[in-house]
């Protein structure tokens, strides 16, 4: 026999599964809005002019394609780190704070998962909201944490459950690592307002717990990259020894060129340099050390001013560009369709994507008993995930006319 006949087929990827469908659909009218990529007003993947120009100049550099250490190319782990944490704390704070570069947010997101499952001296469970990216469970159970969950979003307001919320992080047990999405919650869209995270810091101080953030979207909730990083920021002038994974795949649009960060708060520099000596042994046998390309892009982009600023206006565009779509879709349900409903929430959620609330609900849409999320893909061509999110990103002044008729068929 076979030595792999016992290897049984696994599910496919829910979201690129739905990049395979939608690829295969001939019909001219359908719409991607699973897959969480930024695309411009023609639904085209958009590389940033900040990035083009600082790839024109690293390529008129000549430079070497030596490995970069362990740890990663150290101008841009050190731009990664004022840019989230601010110039001013890094200044005072950072010689006690371990940054290394990361294969984008998913690899920071498995270093930090390896690294607590190692060290972390009490229970080693992480508490993630419900609902959380859909990637975060099997990156935490591989890295060998246990999860647990925590409540996040209300289905009644398509808002916040807070007191839900607090309850689940005053229940969990003394010490306990909490999940926090820095901002632009993926996939609600639903964030905690700056008071409530300074609720949330008091509170987790409280219980000793652990804040382990994941900041994918910095830039993309609001279009100013300073008010996203309210969160990161007031936890960690509060004094939480956070754990950060950052991504510069949505906000500099370098996805494919995996470059992230990971950063943990220590409290001394002893301490940091035994951390850090212990994040080395956890990567060397990984991948032995990171792409060098997207962390000089970003590096580059971060540092000179004229790039810096151009890559900011950027940001704020695409954010807009968002926010635009979404006041649009709202505006021809309500108006153009009529729709019983408010559908406010589209307007009131933030980021890279929207939670309709076209979850399955199989007693509205009887006779069929099929899903709302799956009669949109199937009537009208309109490419989401089963639990009725979809990527803003996708929608465009040219179909959000025609994906505001969809929903209202499906909801009415
Ligand atoms: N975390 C969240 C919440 C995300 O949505 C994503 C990407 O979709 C990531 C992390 C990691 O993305 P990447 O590995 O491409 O940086």
């Amino acid at each position: 026999a076979s030595t792999w006949a016992n290897v049984e087929q696994g599910p496919p990827d829910a979201i690129l599964g739905i990049t395979e469908a939608y690829k295969k659909d001939t019909d001219p009218k359908k719409i991607n809005l699973g897959v969480g990529a930024y695309r411009d007003d023609n639904g085209k993947p958009y590389v940033l002019n900040a990035v083009r120009k600082a790839e024109q100049k690293l390529l008129n550099d000549k430079l070497d394609k030596e490995y970069l250490p362990i740890t990663g190319l150290a101008s841009f782990t050190k731009e990664a780190g004022k840019l989230a944490f601010g110039a001013d704390f890094i200044s005072s704070n950072g010689g006690n704070i371990v940054i290394s570069q990361s294969i984008s947010g998913t690899g920071a997101l498995r270093i930090g998962g390896s690294f607590l499952g190692r060290f972390y001296p009490h229970a080693k469970t992480i508490y993630v909201p419900t609902p959380t990216w859909g990637n975060h469970k099997a990156v935490f159970s591989d890295s060998g944490l246990g999860v647990a969950q925590y409540r996040y979003f209300d289905k009644n307001t398509n808002g916040l459950d807070f007191n839900g919320m607090k309850e689940d992080i005053l229940n969990a047990p003394k010490n306990s690592i909490i999940l926090l999405h820095a901002c632009a919650h993926n996939p609600t869209g639903v964030d905690p307002t700056p008071a409530q995270w300074d609720d949330l810091s008091e509170l987790l101080k409280e219980r000793s717990h652990f804040a382990f953030f994941d900041m994918a979207y910095q830039g993309f909730a609001s279009g100013d990259i300073d008010k996203d990083a309210y969160a990161v920021r007031k936890f960690a002038s509060d004094g939480h020894q956070v754990i950060l994974c950052q991504s510069f795949a949505k906000n500099m649009g370098l996805y494919g060129e995996r470059a992230g960060a990971f950063s943990l708060i220590t409290s001394n520099p002893k301490e940091k340099a035994a951390v850090e000596s212990q994040i080395k042994i956890l990567i060397r046998p990984m991948y032995s050390n990171p792409p060098v390309n997207g962390a000089r892009i970003a590096s580059l982009v971060l540092s000179d001013p004229a790039l810096r600023s151009e890559w900011l206006s950027e940001v704020k565009d695409m954010a807009n560009r968002i926010i635009t779509m979404r006041e649009k879709l709202q505006n021809h349900l309500v108006n153009d369709f009529q729709s019983k409903k408010s559908w406010n929430h589209i307007t009131d959620q933030i980021g890279m994507f929207c939670f309709t609330g076209l979850a399955p609900d199989q007693v509205t849409i009887a006779p069929q008993n099929t899903f709302k999320a799956e009669r949109l893909t199937r009537d009208f061509h309109v490419y989401l995930t089963k639990d009725g999110r979809i990527s803003m990103a996708g929608v465009t002044s040219h179909n959000v006319k025609y994906l505001a008729e969809a929903i209202h068929e499906v909801t009415k």
